[in-house]
C-alpha cells in the first residue's frame, strides 16, 4: 500500500453505509461529532479502513442488547488527527486490559473473534507513526487513534 491524502470522515461515512443494515438491526444510534475543519491525512488508506473497521465491529460487538450509542469523533490538533471510536458497552474488564493489544487475545467465541484485530489495528496505526489508546469503564469504551496529519516518508 503507498500512502494518499485522503479525508478519514469518508471512510468513516463508507463503513457507516457498509455496515447501515447491521446497525440497524442492533438499534444502535450513531452520533457524529466532526471536527469542522477539513482534515487530510496522508496514510494508506486501505489500511486506515481497516483500523477503523475493527474498531466500529469491536464497539458493536460490545453492545449487545438491544440499543446503545457509537459515537464517532474527529478533531485536528497540533498538527495531529485525533479519531474516537466510543460506545456504550459493558466495557473492557481490569484485568483484560493490558491484554487487548495482544495477537490472539480475544473474550469472543472462537468463531467470532480471531483476537488480531487490535493487534493488526495497533501495528498499523504505528507503523503510521502514531498511536491508539483505550479508556473504558462500565458503559463507556473510547478508543483514540492518534496519528500525524503528515505522517512520516514511507
Ligand atoms: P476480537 O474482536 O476478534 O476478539 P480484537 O483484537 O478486535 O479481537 O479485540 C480483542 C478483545 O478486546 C475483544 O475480544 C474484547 O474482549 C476486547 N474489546 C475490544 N474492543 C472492545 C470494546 N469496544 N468493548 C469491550 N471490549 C472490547
Ligand atoms: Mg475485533
Amino acid at each position: 500500500g503507498r500512502k494518499v491524502e485522503f479525508d478519514p470522515h469518508r471512510i468513516l461515512e463508507e463503513i457507516m453505509a457498509l455496515h447501515h443494515n447491521l446497525l440497524t438491526k442492533k438499534k444502535i444510534t450513531v452520533i457524529r461529532d466532526y471536527e469542522p475543519r477539513p482534515i487530510r491525512l496522508h496514510a494508506v488508506e486501505d489500511q486506515m479502513r481497516q483500523v477503523l473497521i475493527n474498531l466500529i465491529l469491536n464497539a458493536t460487538d460490545a453492545m449487545e442488547t438491544a440499543g446503545g450509542t457509537l459515537t464517532l469523533r474527529t478533531r485536528l490538533a497540533g498538527g495531529e488527527v485525533v479519531i474516537c471510536v466510543e460506545d456504550s458497552g459493558g466495557g473492557i474488564a481490569e484485568e483484560h486490559l493490558q491484554r487487548i493489544f495482544e495477537p490472539f487475545f480475544t473474550t469472543k467465541a472462537a468463531v467470532e473473534g480471531t483476537g488480531l484485530g487490535l493487534a493488526v489495528s495497533y501495528g498499523i496505526v504505528r507503523g503510521h507513526g502514531g498511536d491508539i489508546t483505550v479508556q473504558s469503564r462500565p458503559g463507556q469504551t473510547v478508543f483514540t487513534v492518534t496519528l500525524p496529519a503528515r505522517a512520516m516518508p514511507a
